[in-house]
């Protein structure tokens, strides 16, 4: 398995070999850019990988190295809850929703999400959810319609 890397990132075609793309902190900066415009492809078929020459060290790209690693990826996935409380006062209606949030299983969320990414990322070897936090903001009252 060859795997090439093309990007159309400022609608140039650019073809990379993996040894440029995991070190090459330019080509990384490059092709980080194409990720976020969905200007990326990646093939692992080694037909597609033939006669195309490296944009970064104009190597043959079906002479690179082609065995898989193992990589980290850290993702922060962010909750926006609005809760509907009736209350006295604004500041009983947050203290409502905090003293509930520091007594509700948020670990259960954690290993539901850990199994998400496990079953559903390609290739995940493992998945670990290691921090779970939150933050309270102001309670408004709402304007009835
Ligand atoms: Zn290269």
């Amino acid at each position: 398995m060859t795997q090439i890397i093309t990007s159309w990132y400022d609608g140039q075609r650019k073809v990379y070999c993996v040894e440029c793309a995991d070190s090459s902190p330019e080509v990384q900066a490059e092709l980080e850019k194409a990720e976020d415009e969905d200007q990326l492809e990646i093939s692992n078929e080694p037909q597609d990988a033939l006669n195309q020459t490296c944009t970064a060290c104009h190597r043959q790209i079906s002479e690179v190295r082609d065995e898989e690693r193992s990589y980290r990826v850290k993702v922060t996935i962010t909750f926006e809850c609005e809760v509907d409380v009736e209350a006295g006062s604004w500041v009983e209606a947050k203290s409502f929703v905090r003293e509930t949030l520091s007594t509700i299983h948020l670990g259960n969320s954690k290993e539901a999400l850990e199994l998400e990414l496990e079953e559903n990322v390609p290739m995940t070897e493992a998945a670990l959810v290691d921090d779970c936090f939150y933050e309270i903001e102001a309670a408004k009252g709402i304007i009835p319609d």
